[in-house]
């Protein structure tokens, strides 16, 4: 008798190993408490980039077909990765060979979902939105869900996000640990003058600029291929991401900040920057969206007396959608 598996959430993690699942001849359901159109979350236009090893892991997952499409639909990569001061000097350089360019797998965010959702229309329950688990008889677990439904299974997987109500009923000791980094992000449309002042590296690096102050710039250019089936219209644009500590927002919340305050705030956290860098940065009268400030979090599970430790790149595995 095979194994019957309750997957909480329908985000990257909880899709993919749906699909790992069922291509292995596995029992699965899905239970996501967001809706199955556009949902707002899927929706903040960053791209994921998903890196050689994750690539393989998600090929293995996907049926060829899926995978096909999936690579058919990703951005182009970067054309290497570079670090520059804040004077625009070239620190490092690390070439897109170096970086294993072709397994390299940047997607829409939006679009990854769609192919991840592909095939599981019978697999995954929308509208679902998990309470807690219970035993149940003869070694199965259940599933209670709002609104009185629940579901019976031989394993419960909690792919429910950094909130997961599944991890806090099952290591209630684990709890969420503010680094005090703060992420301010935006998307700059890339129009005919923006390519006449920006260098051709800044176009198509992926680009870190380290200032002295302690604060951090990332910028990546993101290319869309020309038939590309996502719902987003903003075209050719560069993800930019100020990285700091929560000190430079002073006595202000971040995440209560507007985007208007976001940008005067980093217009003057920059303003002795190289002047490509400060007009490559969203003005106050550019039309970009702001999202929300992302305090990145770290996540203690079964090591509540360990020291907290901050890992950019672990960090931003950690952050979730939802923030
Ligand atoms: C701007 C940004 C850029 C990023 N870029 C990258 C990147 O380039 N590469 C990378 O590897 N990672 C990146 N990340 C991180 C990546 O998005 C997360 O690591 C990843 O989404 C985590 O996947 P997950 O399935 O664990 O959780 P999520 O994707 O958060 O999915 C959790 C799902 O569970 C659902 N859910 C929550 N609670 C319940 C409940 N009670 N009942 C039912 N369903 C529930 C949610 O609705 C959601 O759909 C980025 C994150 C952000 C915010």
């Amino acid at each position: 008798m095979g194994l019957d598996v309750i997957v909480i959430g329908g985000g990257i993690g909880g899709l993919c190993l749906a699909q790992g699942l069922r291509k292995a001849g596995v029992s699965v359901v899905v239970y996501e408490k967001g809706p199955r159109g556009v949902d707002p979350r899927w929706l903040q236009g960053y791209q994921i980039h998903i890196d050689p090893n994750g690539a393989k892991a998600l090929q293995d997952c996907l049926t060829p077909a899926i995978w096909g499409a999936l690579v058919a639909n990703a951005y182009e990569p970067s054309a290497g990765f570079q670090v520059l001061t804040e004077q625009m000097k070239q620190i490092a350089f690390v070439e897109p060979e170096i970086m294993n360019r072709s397994s390299h797998v940047p997607i829409d965010r939006a679009t990854l979902r769609e192919m991840l959702l592909e095939g599981l229309d019978e697999v995954v329950h929308f509208g679902k939105e998990f309470v807690c688990y219970e035993q149940a008889r003869e070694g199965k677990v259940k599933a209670l869900f709002e609104h009185g439904s629940s579901a019976i299974g031989d394993v419960l997987v909690g792919a429910d996000g950094t909130g997961s109500k599944v991890c806090k009923q099952y290591l209630p000791q684990a709890h969420i640990v503010d680094t005090g980094v703060v992420g301010a992000a935006c998307r700059l449309p890339i129009n005919s003058r923006d390519r006449e002042y920006l260098p051709e590296h800044l176009l198509t690096r992926l680009t870190s600029i380290v200032a002295h102050s302690g604060y951090m710039i990332v910028t990546q250019s993101i290319h869309k291929p020309g038939s590309h089936p996502s719902t987003d219209t903003i075209g050719d644009h560069i993800i930019w991401v100020f990285l700091s500590s929560r000190q430079a927002y002073g006595d202000a919340d971040p995440r209560l900040m507007d985007g208007g305050s976001v940008k005067r705030l980093v217009l003057q956290r920059i303003e002795h920057w190289h002047p490509v860098l400060r007009r490559m940065a969203p003005t106050q009268g550019s039309a970009t969206r702001f999202r929300h400030p992302l305090a990145n979090r770290d996540k203690k599970r079964d090591q509540p007396d360990t020291e907290n430790r901050f890992d950019f790149a672990h960090e931003i595995e950690e952050l979730s959608p939802e923030y």
